[in-house]
């Protein structure tokens, strides 16, 4: 699933491609995509003869902003946007098709057909689901060590779990959860109460310079992407610990593992990020635990 380096990288490109660009009309070949409201036949009437402005960003949600009207739209596992004339053959798998008055089209495709959209009034979108529970952005200026220590310090979930929640801080996924972490040496079974001054501060600067770097980086590589200008994002090969099981560590030299940690696959070096003693017996159950 994007994360908000993928989603932000996303939303840069679909800028340029769409920015400007007036919607003639609307095809919904998959009614289950659009989530509101609740008749497609509706969605599309409603986007007739907008122009779109900027698309924006909120967490892994792209926002599509035209006057008095804003397209959420949620790419979940792998949905992806193209901008396409009119004559270019339709791919399979494509559920909605944003027909332009320059002859271009802009296209959703989406194989698992997970993604959402939902159609909002300005007012509507910040106060209705599925914006109205997000959490802080952490490139903003407003997530600061303390806003970021004041939400999570007293929770006593394990911190990996909490990082992924999108109602604390959004963003966030099981990649970038595990390359911070692992930056700053910690284990991602430790419960966020557990965690010291020094901990806090190390987790705040790794999340920010993990998610900037990824970010300059146009993400890593992704299934979801913008063709024409859709370069592949070039992060996974600085990726520290994910998807590198059984490589040496970047520090120590030891082995990456992958365990599962709140049913997700977690990749860690066992000698940078420790777990304190007496969480010892909890690892040693997690490791059996660890089928993939
Ligand atoms: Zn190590």
């Amino acid at each position: 699933m994007p994360e908000l380096p993928e989603v932000e990288t996303v939303r840069r490109t679909l800028n340029q491609l769409v920015a400007g660009k007036r919607i003639e009309r609307v095809t919904v070949r998959l009614p289950r995509i659009i989530q509101r409201p609740s008749e497609p036949e509706q969605f599309a009437a409603a986007l007739e003869g907008r122009t779109i402005r900027t698309v924006e960003r909120r967490g892994k949600f792209l926002r599509i902003m035209m006057e008095d009207l804003v397209l959420v739209s949620h790419l979940r596992m792998e949905g992806r946007y193209g901008v396409f004339t009119q004559d270019e053959p339709i791919e399979s798998h494509t559920h909605v098709i944003f027909h332009f008055d320059d002859g271009t089209e802009l296209r959703y495709k989406d194989v698992r057909q997970f993604g959402t959209m939902h159609l909002f009034t300005p007012e509507e979108e910040l106060v209705l689901p599925p914006l109205n529970k997000l959490g802080i952005e952490p490139l903003d200026d407003g997530f600061t060590l303390n806003v970021f220590k004041e939400r999570l310090a007293r929770r006593t979930t394990r911190i990996k779990p909490l990082l992924l929640n999108q109602e604390y801080v959004v963003g966030l996924g099981n990649i970038y959860v595990d390359e911070a972490l692992f930056t700053a040496g910690i284990h991602p079974e430790r419960t966020a109460d557990s965690l010291k001054r020094p901990e806090w501060a190390r987790l705040y600067e790794a999340v920010r310079a993990t998610l900037a770097r990824a970010v300059e980086a146009g993400g890593s590589s992704i299934k979801s992407y913008v063709n024409g200008q859709g370069e592949m994002g070039m992060f996974q090969h600085e990726l520290l610990v994910y998807g590198r099981k059984n490589e040496p560590c970047s520090r120590c030299g030891r082995a990456i593992e992958k365990l599962v940690v709140g049913g997700r696959g977690t990749h860690i070096c066992t000698s940078c990020q420790p777990l304190p003693k007496q969480r010892s017996g909890n690892a040693a159950e997690m490791k059996m635990h660890d089928r993939e």
